[in-house]
């Protein structure tokens, strides 16, 4: 009520409180209208308040004084998360990392930063030094470091350093609980790996500490091929080509090439590749696509249009979604996991089954050192009832579905309770504040208690 956050306002001293409308409206969404289910379940959801801290004492200012009040306290990096991971379900603070934006060091192929900074800056950062990070989602430009490691997954780099949470990409975080006295505390890899995309439920992270690549002089390319398995067949092969380095291998199905704005690319009928390599390999990517009827449509130098919406990795991964949702309305999409060693032959059953109504988006990636694939897939919409039984396909046929419409973490990618996640959040958050009913098996604990 607005005494408590009278209260609050008060311990937090010079600390504004942000209650303006517009800005509570605007600080509390992110990029779930994705999702007409989440829009629908998210309607109305929104903070009371808004902190902007720009310190680590000011961050543990709030973390005592929400949890003094037994105020809910949510976290927002740049709020492109896609599943509603930043909007407050029950109220409370809101707090922006934003502001904690700085790179403390680099050295010998790691980056510590604040969890707000931006991971393009920290990647120009890098270069400057010689290294850039491994992974990057298309958002880099927006996104914060601790936004990535607590609402992402991969994406650019995936396919030679698979996910963000794999062992060795992200070596530390300081994450602070909730508490009177707050506390501070180094969490190195597994330790820290409990607080990985856990939507901010056990833990605010003030620092993270990612491992580097030497830097690359990447080239971008679009290629074409004239049926989809062709595509397919090449992408795994390239993707297995240990001579190339890879930072980036998307594979867009007809007609997704003329639906994302690739058609002067690509022409009618042909599917679409996506690329990047270093330079040098231009040659050996033009002689594998040969070997299976493609060929390079156009190719640009990566340092040229990286930071603009020129570079080609606007068109992959959530950007291939985001282009086509903002023209096509009667779409929606999914998210999947193909196993290694069989991710070729199911996804040939998977495109014979659906042709056109699941049209589909591949990113190539790493995953347990091999060469697969996952699947944001466009699909034409008609019913729920329909939309369940494709789901159902999938898993049937042992394609792993990851729900996009969900708030709840175990009903999303995990699908099961992470035992040390949960035992985090006792630690770092016994009062249950941050972030509440994103964790349904917390939720369930305390009402069993
Ligand atoms: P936010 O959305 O602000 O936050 C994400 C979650 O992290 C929230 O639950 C928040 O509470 C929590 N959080 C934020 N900061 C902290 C902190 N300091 N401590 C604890 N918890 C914290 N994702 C990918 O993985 N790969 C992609 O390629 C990709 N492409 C995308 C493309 C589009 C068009 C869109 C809309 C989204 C895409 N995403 C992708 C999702 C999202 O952009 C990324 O995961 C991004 O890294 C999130 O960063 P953010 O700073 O915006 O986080």
């Amino acid at each position: 009520d607005q005494n408590t956050m009278q209260r609050l306002a008060a311990d937090l001293g010079d600390l504004e409180l942000i209650t303006d409308s517009t800005a509570l409206q605007r600080y509390s969404k992110d990029f779930s209208w994705f999702s007409p289910v989440l829009t629908e379940a998210l309607e109305g959801k929104r903070a009371d308040a808004i902190v902007r801290p720009t310190s680590e004492e000011q961050v543990r200012r709030v973390a005592a004084a929400c949890y003094r009040h037994r105020v809910p306290l949510t976290l927002r990096g740049s709020g492109t998360g896609n599943y509603g991971q930043c909007t407050p379900l029950r109220g409370g603070v809101l707090m922006d990392m934003s502001g904690l934006n700085k790179v403390l060091w680099i050295a010998d192929g790691v980056a510590r930063v604040q969890a707000g900074a931006r991971l393009v800056d920290i990647d120009n950062a890098a270069r400057e030094k010689g290294w850039e990070l491994r992974l990057l989602p298309s958002t880099y430009r927006l996104a914060t470091a601790g936004g990535f490691f607590c609402g992402g997954f991969g994406g650019i780099g995936s396919i030679t350093y698979g996910s963000i949470g794999d062992p060795g990409n992200v070596l530390g975080v300081r994450a602070m609980s909730l508490a009177e006295q707050p506390e501070v505390a180094e969490f190195r890899s597994a330790e820290a790996r409990d607080l990985y995309h856990a939507y901010g439920v056990n833990g605010v992270i003030t620092e993270l500490e990612f491992a580097l690549t030497p830097a690359m002089n990447w080239q971008e390319a679009v290629l074409s091929f004239p049926s989809f398995m062709e595509g397919v067949r090449f992408c795994q092969t390239l993707g297995r080509a240990t001579g190339v380095i890879k930072k980036l291998l998307t594979l867009l199905a007809d007609p997704l090439p003329q639906m994302c704005g690739l058609g002067k690319d690509v022409g009618e009928g042909r599917a679409a590749v996506l690329c990047l390599v270093n330079r040098a390999a231009l040659e050996a990517v033009e002689e594998i696509a040969a070997n299976f009827n493609g060929r390079i449509e156009r190719q640009q130098d990566n340092a040229e249009v990286y930071g603009t919406a020129k570079s080609l990795v606007e068109h992959t991964w959530n950007h291939t979604t985001l282009h086509i949702l903002r023209k096509h309305k009667d779409i929606t999409y999914l998210q999947s996991g193909f196993r290694p060693w069989e991710n070729v032959e199911k996804v040939e059953q998977m495109y014979r089954h659906f042709g056109d109504e699941v049209m589909m988006h591949l990113e190539f990636l790493k995953a347990d050192g091999a060469v697969t694939c996952s699947g944001l897939q466009v699909i034409r919409y008609t019913t729920e009832e329909r939309l369940n039984q494709i789901i159902q396909y999938h898993r049937d046929n042992g394609v792993h579905v990851s729900n996009p419409h969900t708030y709840i973490l175990e009903d999303g990618g995990k699908l099961s309770v992470d035992p040390g996640q949960l035992a985090m959040k006792q630690r770092l958050d016994p009062a249950g504040l941050l972030n509440p009913g994103k964790m349904r098996s917390w939720d369930e604990k305390g009402a069993a208690a």
